[in-house]
């Protein structure tokens, strides 16, 4: 079993990505402190290091140069809350395979962490563009098309597309939407998926996205 060591001294993010790694069938275990995080890089027990940079005793950018230094080539994805492209370019050449920035959808992260356990695997076959009925998405370019006629889409609104079209035809409830498509970032009271699914009917054809009654909304197919 592939198996994810993630330094993070967040408890609600760490478990919130436990949770996803989890359910995609990874075991995983936690390090809260940067100390404790580069023992167990060092353990040869882990097939990916998630890395937060702001970790108590032993910040990420110090975890990472001290395991590179040691000459240890364990895939390492950095988990930035600072957007700042210096701390990003100091974490690549520190020798980070890959960053994510803070808030992030667990999709996101997802997508990264396979990419760096298969390095340099053919990806041609992968599916890149996912359909239902008229609707098209590309993954890969990040577009939308309705019966071929391009449709400009916000971020936020091509990844609430994007869960829809992976479930096709299944009711996804608010709650779930709002963990896949918000992240951990979001108040569970909030009627932001409301808002956004709004949007999309408004955009890709209100007949596509079925409102069901006290349990969420499906993607109609066909
Ligand atoms: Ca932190």
């Amino acid at each position: 079993m592939t198996s994810i060591l993630i330094a993070e001294d967040e408890a609600r993010i760490a478990a919130f990505v436990e949770k996803g790694l989890r359910a995609g069938g990874y075991a995983t275990t936690i390090a809260s402190d940067g100390r404790t995080a580069l023992d167990l890089a060092g353990s040869g027990a882990f097939d990916l290091l998630l890395l937060d940079v702001g970790l108590p005793e032993l910040d990420g950018f110090s975890v990472l140069r001290r395991l590179r230094q040691a000459r240890n080539s364990l895939p390492v994805i950095m988990l930035t809350a600072r957007d700042d492209v210096t701390d990003t370019v100091a974490g690549l050449e520190g020798g980070a395979d890959d960053y994510v920035t803070k808030p992030f959808r667990f999709e996101e992260l997802l997508a990264r962490v396979r990419l760096r356990l298969r390095p340099g695997e053919d990806r041609s076959g992968e599916v890149t563009v996912l359909a239902s009925g008229e609707l098209q998405l590309d993954l890969l370019t990040r577009t939308v098309a309705v019966a071929g006629r391009s449709v400009s889409l916000s971020s936020r609104e091509f990844s609430l597309a994007e869960a829809f079209l992976r479930h096709p035809g299944q009711v996804l409830s608010r709650e779930q939407l709002l963990s896949s498509v918000w992240g951990y970032d979001f108040d569970p009271g909030s009627n932001v998926v409301d808002v956004y699914v709004r949007y999309l009917r408004k955009k890709l054809g209100a007949e596509r996205f079925e409102t069901v009654r006290g349990m969420g909304y499906r993607l109609r197919t066909g």
